[in-house]
């Protein structure tokens, strides 16, 4: 079985930070278990460091269906709206998911790409929301199922 999963949760540095955010859990897979990396950020054309992003004005999901009246955007703090990055980086991680046959994907929860039933709430104050990240709504309205690091498919 293959499985995409965030890059950063393998202890790859692709976090905005230019830090990783190892999850041993997902290193000691069950024997038959192949993991592809992926950082839809990077896939998208974003630097590492880089500034951090938030969705204001919606969801992931909101993004790519242009509600809430088309306001959702992926903005770092200053207000450079790099909605395009992240659009191109989640169509790049659906492209390698279907490349390599994935059954599924484990992405890393909060973040605005990958995080999976709560996201930031796009005030850059460490408050949350509910909703799915850009990547995370491509995948899962493509048949893609979407883990996370504390809901593991063989768990
Ligand atoms: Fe990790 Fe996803 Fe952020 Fe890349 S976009 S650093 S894989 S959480």
């Amino acid at each position: 079985m293959v499985y995409l999963v965030s890059a950063c949760l393998l202890g790859v540095n692709t976090r905005y930070d230019g830090n990783e955010n190892l999850y041993e859990d997902i290193c000691n897979h069950p024997h038959g278990v192949l993991l592809v990396p992926v950082c839809p950020e990077q896939l998208g054309g974003l630097p590492t460091p880089r500034p951090p992003v938030e969705i204001s004005g919606g969801s992931g999901l909101d993004i790519w269906e242009g509600t809430v009246e088309g306001t959702a955007a992926a903005l770092q703090k200053d207000g450079t709206d790099v909605t395009e990055n992240f659009l191109a980086g989640a169509q790049e991680t659906l492209k390698i998911a279907r490349l390599v046959g994935a059954e599924g994907a484990i992405l890393k929860t909060g973040s605005p790409s990958c995080g999976k039933g709560y996201i930031r709430n796009g005030t850059f104050q460490k408050k949350w929301k509910r909703g799915d990240g850009v990547t995370v709504s491509l995948l899962e309205k493509e048949g893609i199922k979407v883990y996370t690091e504390e809901n593991l498919p063989w768990s």
